[in-house]
């Protein structure tokens, strides 16, 4: 990593924010100094502690890991504002007025060091103001750096630099929230509410408005401004249920103090008596009362209910239609096409906020991909809003706001008949507002499978896997069927890759741009599979798994997994057989075949069983590793991070963190070259294991579980097939137990479970509900 000289941080504010950009650093590994005002002279430093302690017990956790939470020092303004000459970047997230954060800024001037970058966390004040005052020295190292809640899991960071800004002293900054803290940096303007909020609340207003207006129903309204839209499937009602009620007033009346009278914001804000009485009764949201839903706890029951817009009762909430079709799933032109009430609704959002995005490049972005990019990553729409357009066709959309009476932005114009981005010779474009279309350049160390493919074909694929040549002789598998899930298919791409990689290719690195690695083996298949007592295909899907991954260990060159999101039994077993892994910092990985009454069935229990018993720190004897890993796969524990994944053995203390997505098929590359140096594949592991002495010891743990009633009845005859693995069978302890031998005993005891009707039952409840089935 480039050393950009942040080696400690400073931030001010210990509120929600504030917090959680501390966590943050802290997350990367990096010394944070976190200060707030006295509010308790008696106990001077209780505001920032007490932040601290109550994101020990958020979920979601703001911290990836306790040693995490070490590193973030407490303090107060008064006493520790000097401790400002340590650090190499000061945050400011203190409350939202200008007098304050001048005041503090003043302060601040006094004690920092010269080159000490500071920057706030402001939503809606211009830099100019905040900077007034100040020194020329001041100004120059100034900037906003506006996070997005919560700061561990949103990844957009939009920074605004000033006309004073030292341009070293932006990159610095920007590059410390790209590479270590892991959010994608975009520039914008210092123009009123930056990106993801001029157009996040133009669009919640215009869906609100028409809601009223068109008298529809908030569950109709969430179902139509949801997952047809690609946004997420709180769609509006429920996101601002999510944010807070009371944010809109506020939102609303930072926009409209400070936009030009001009801007086509100022036409539709609004506020409406229905929720100007919700807010003022504490009806605030999920944080309050409830707000457009709640939940009815009268009578000792729960029933989720929505309000009625035009009466303001609440009701059982009713089920919305389904959207069919191409409009329900992402055609945004099939879905504003649609007859009666969806498609008017989905344009009465669409056609103004797309209008309003065009509108604002480049006063607030110079760049339409800043713009996507800021929506894509601060509001989690799946596509940005000039990818909808590109979606609906510009000259569709111009035509239709047209016909409405709606402004057709220069940009929208300007593009004539092409489209917003295109595909010339391999790469992706844009438009730029000169009429010229450039290449989206990505940053140093970002490598993008999406890219490859606009310029590649695969070497290899078939319905489940594909493989890739990533450049400098680096081969990436990429899985690629639903959910990533593994079956047959992609076993029979490794067997064909193997040998090809080992000719051409250097090394290989497992990888995929989905949300998640892999969710696993595909249990639908194996249901399947079971239902018609095809026992032989079962077999060789878990023989034929074991062999695949033992045979990518010992291949002739290094493989590295590089996940991100879940990677969930199979997945995970992927992960552990790999040589080497450069994980995502948000990576989730377990072994959690026991919930579908399994166990792990693809080398999982001697890949943990390995590196427990190299973890430093246990006890001396077969029993202690053991004894960990029983428990870790037993109860399905899945690691929230990959910093916690190491702590839980899932991962090696040599592996490598990624802390930003877009780098980590870079990261994995760059190690996957490094161990092709002079690669000679490992050499298999030998297990001393305790035999049936261990197992009787494990199965009694189990005994007392369910005693106290933490294990089922069925908890205890998978716990049971999992001790007899991984205690080595009828293993005598003072013989080693081979690789070879472990897999073998764990397809025996996989059968064995294959069998029972039982682990069908938690199959079956699975994958019908999502969640597991305590039977
Ligand atoms: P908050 O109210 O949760 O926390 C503000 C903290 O600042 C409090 O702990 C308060 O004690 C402290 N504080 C007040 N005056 C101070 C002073 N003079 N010195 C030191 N500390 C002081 O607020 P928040 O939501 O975390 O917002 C902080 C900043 O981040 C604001 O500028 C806000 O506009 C911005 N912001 C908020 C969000 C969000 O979703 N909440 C998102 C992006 C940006």
């Amino acid at each position: 990593m480039a050393d950009n000289g942040i080696k400690k941080v400073c931030v001010i504010g210990a509120g929600t924010m504030g917090a959680g950009i501390a966590a943050q650093v802290a997350n990367a590994g990096v010394p944070v100094l976190l200060l707030d005002i006295v509010r308790d002279p008696e106990n001077r430093n209780a505001v920032a502690a007490g932040a601290v302690e109550r994101m020990l017990k958020t979920d979601p956790a703001p911290f990836m890991g306790k040693r995490a939470a070490k590193l973030v020092e407490v303090g107060n303004i008064e006493d520790d504002l000097a401790k400002v000459a340590e650090c190499d970047w000061v945050v400011e997230a203190i409350i939202e007025k200008l007098d304050l954060k001048q005041d503090l800024y003043a302060k601040l001037e006094a004690v920092r060091r010269p080159g000490t970058a500071v920057s706030s966390n402001t939503s809606t004040i211009p830099l100019a103001q905040l900077t007034e005052g100040r020194s020329d020295a001041f100004k120059r190292d100034f900037l906003i750096t506006h996070f997005f809640n919560p700061p561990r899991y949103m990844r957009l960071i939009e920074i605004v630099a000033g006309p004073h800004s030292d341009a070293a002293t932006v990159a610095k900054v920007r590059d410390f929230t790209d590479r270590v803290l892991g959010k994608t940096p975009v520039d914008a303007e210092d123009s009123p509410g930056f990106i993801a909020n001029r157009i996040g609340t133009f669009w919640i207003q215009a869906a609100v408005n028409a809601a009223f207006d068109m008298g529809v129903s908030v569950e109709m309204a969430d179902a139509v401004a949801g997952k047809p839209m690609g946004v997420p499937k709180t769609g509006i009602f429920g996101l601002i249920d999510l944010i807070g009620l009371d944010l809109m007033p506020y939102l609303q009346k930072s926009l409209t103090s400070t936009l030009p009278a001009s801007d086509p914001y100022q036409a539709i804000a609004r506020s409406e008596p229905l929720i100007e009485k919700l807010i003022a009764e504490g009806y605030t949201g999920r944080k309050g009362k409830g707000g457009f839903y709640r939940i009815n706890r009268e009578g000792g029951g729960k029933v989720k209910e929505a309000i009625n817009l035009a009466t303001g009762e609440y009701a059982p909430e009713g089920r919305a239609p389904e959207i069919s079709g191409p409009a329900g799933k992402g055609d945004l032109a099939a879905l504003i096409a649609t007859k009666g009430v969806v498609g008017e609704y989905a344009w009465a959002i669409l056609g103004p906020t797309l209008s309003y995005a065009a509108s604002i490049v480049p006063e607030a972005t110079k760049t339409i991909v800043g713009v996507d990019d800021a929506m894509k990553l601060g509001y989690n729409w799946k596509a940005g809003p000039f990818e909808m357009i590109d979606k609906i066709g510009p000259a569709v959309l111009r035509a239709k706001l047209a016909d409405n009476g709606l402004p057709v932005p220069p940009l929208l114009e300007a593009v004539g008949e092409g489209t917003f981005y295109r595909i010339e010779g391999g790469k992706r474009q844009f438009f730029g507002t000169d009429g010229q279309y450039h290449d989206v350049v990505r940053g140093e160390g970002v490598l993008l499978l999406a890219d490859i493919k606009l310029a590649s074909q695969p070497i290899l694929k078939n319905g489940s896997a594909a493989l890739w040549d990533v450049g400098d002789g680096v081969a990436c598998l990429e899985f690629t069927g639903k959910m990533n899930a593994l079956d047959n298919e992609v076993m029979k791409l490794i067997g064909e890759a193997i040998p090809l990689v080992a000719e051409k290719f250097k090394a290989m690195v497992i990888y995929n741009e989905g949300t998640h690695f892999s969710a696993g083996a595909n249990l639908g298949l194996a249901l399947f599979a079971v239902n018609i007592a095809a026992w032989g295909e079962i077999e060789k899907l878990v023989s034929g798994g074991q062999q695949a991954f033992k045979a990518l260990k010992y291949a002739p060159f290094p493989v590295v997994a590089a996940p991100s999101g879940m990677a969930l039994g199979g997945g995970c077993e992927a992960v552990l057989n790999s040589d080497s892994v450069q994980a995502h910092a948000e990576t989730y990985i377990g072994l959690v075949e026991t919930g579908v009454g399994l166990i792990p069935g693809w080398g999982g229990c001697g890949e943990m069983l390995e590196r427990w018993q190299a973890m430093p720190g246990l006890p001396k004897g077969p029993m202690p590793a053991v004894a960990k890993v029983f428990e870790i796969v037993s109860t399905a524990t899945v690691a929230k991070s990959a910093a916690e994944a190491k702590e839980l053995g899932f991962l090696r203390p040599t592996d490598g963190i990624t802390m930003n997505r877009d780098r980590l098929l870079a990261d994995a590359k760059a190690r996957a070259l490094k161990l092709a140096e002079g690669y000679t594949p490992p050499a298999p592991p030998e297990f001393f294991l305790p035999g049936p002495s261990g197992k009787a010891a494990l199965d009694l743990a189990v005994q007392g579980f369910r005693a106290r009633g933490l294990a089922t009845p069925y908890d205890e005859v998978v716990a049971g097939k999992l001790a007899t693995v991984l205690t080595g069978g009828d293993t005598d302890p003072t013989q080693t137990v081979t690789e070879e031998q472990l897999l073998a005993l764990e397809l025996a005891e996989f059968m064995e479970l294959v069998h029972e009707p039982r682990s069908m039952d938690r199959i079956e409840h699975m994958l019908a509900t999502g969640k597991p089935l305590r039977n």
